[in-house]
């Protein structure tokens, strides 16, 4: 990877270098994440690209991660693999956020800098679904494999099929 990410950035400053920045937070530096989240082993890898577009400082690239969510089925670890495209407009008026190009989102600056952190945790939390669950139906398969383990229960404490299982052990 390249060199440390900054902590905080000036977007409009970023923009007017042409600057990109290229590298990766630990997910455990999330801390409005961390709710969501089952581990937080691993990092988010960023890719932003700041330039102008006409007056409006824009970043745009890739957040990109593979988290570990909980499945709000079946409540088991659920493995999510982002790949969030950025597209963002500085704005620091509801005048400019109304001017701002449709393909862009905007991105509120209030003070000099921006935490670069806060950009990334921010487009992760409006990425992520409310109800992450399992593409496959685990709950089905659950709900199959607790039925399954009464069903033997039933069996082993019926007279009828031990006495048929020593029966079948005699006979063998
Ligand atoms: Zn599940």
């Amino acid at each position: 990877m390249l060199d440390r990410l900054p902590e905080f950035i000036d977007p409009i400053l970023y923009a007017e270098q042409r600057r990109e920045t290229i590298g990766r937070i630990p997910i455990s530096g999330f801390s409005r994440l961390a709710e969501k989240l089952a581990a937080n082993a691993g990092d988010v890898a960023i890719d932003f690209a700041f330039e102008k577009k006409g007056r409006v400082a824009t970043v745009q690239g890739h957040i990109k991660a593979e988290l570990t969510l909980v499945c709000q089925s079946c409540l088991k670890n659920l493995s999510w693999a982002l790949d969030i495209p950025v597209n963002l407009g500085v704005v620091s008026s509801d005048e400019q956020a109304n001017r701002l190009a449709e393909e862009f989102d905007p991105l509120w600056l209030e003070e000099d800098t921006l935490a670069l952190k806060d950009i990334v945790e921010d487009e992760i939390l409006l990425a992520l679904p409310d109800f992450p669950r399992h593409r496959h139906e685990c709950l089905v398969k659950q709900k199959a494999q607790a039925k399954k383990t009464e069903d033997s229960t039933i069996r082993s404490d019926n007279p009828f099929s031990i006495l048929a299982q020593l029966k079948n052990t005699g006979d063998s």
